[in-house]
């Protein structure tokens, strides 16, 4: 399989995608907003920060993200295919991963857009809910999401839990900023012919286009 580098603004669906290639393909996953998010809850100085860029629906500066993923990139499994789900957002990001991926030897690439309408965008963000036992994701607003007793974790029972950034205001403010560097990074990938536009409909369809993009040819 090829690595992937997924391209989507804020529940585009990148998090679903990502956990079921990690189950049935073996990939390794690096997600940017969980490396922020677990630095958030250790409760360090750097996670405070963090915490005050994110909640607003801002971005992280580039410095600090490349740091974080060139750390991340060198230190995972190389004989697996890994996922980069939320890097790069800037068109900086961009290029200097191409560096990274240059230097690391890894040409096996296929860049992913998930393309979705604004409106199905800001309701699935709105009714996002997951379990902070297991982690499970959850969505209040769609019937194949949904839990069966009311917030509730079908298995831990526990009460579900929404991300603190998954409010109206934040999420256009996230949404709008996403897709004015989203376009730079869709034409730069474009131009490299790694680019593979998927347009988000139903989950089973999604997952079944991103396999097929992320098959080797
Ligand atoms: P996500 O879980 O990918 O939606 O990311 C949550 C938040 O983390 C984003 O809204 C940004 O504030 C921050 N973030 C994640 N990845 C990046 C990145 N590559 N560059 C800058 N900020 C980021």
């Amino acid at each position: 399989m090829k690595n992937i580098i997924f391209i989507a603004p804020p529940a585009a669906g990148k998090g679903t995608c990502s956990d079921y290639l990690v189950a049935n393909y073996g990939y390794e996953h690096l997600s940017t907003g969980d490396l922020l998010r677990s630095e958030i809850a250790s409760g360090s100085e750097f996670g405070k920060e963090i915490d005050s860029i994110i909640s607003k629906g801002n971005l992280v500066s580039d410095e600090v993200m490349i740091k974080l993923v060139q750390d991340k990139l060198s230190s995972i499994d190389a004989s697996k295919p890994f996922i980069l789900d939320g890097f790069p957002r800037t068109i900086i990001q961009a290029e200097k991963l191409d560096d990274m991926l240059i230097s690391m030897g890894v040409t096996n690439m296929v860049a992913i857009y998930l393309n979705i309408d604004f409106d199905l965008a800001l309701k699935r963000t709105l009714g996002r809910r997951s379990c902070p036992k297991c982690k499970r994701g959850y969505n209040v607003y769609f019937e194949e999401m949904m839990p069966i007793n009311g917030e509730l974790c079908d298995d831990c029972k526990v009460e579900l839990s929404k991300r603190s950034d998954d409010n109206e205001e934040s999420f256009k403010v996230r949404y709008d900023s996403y897709m004015k560097d989203a376009n730079l990074i869709i034409e730069h990938y474009k131009k490299k012919h790694m680019l593979k536009t998927i347009v988000v409909g139903k989950l089973e369809d999604v997952l079944h286009d991103v396999v097929k993009e992320a098959e080797n040819d």
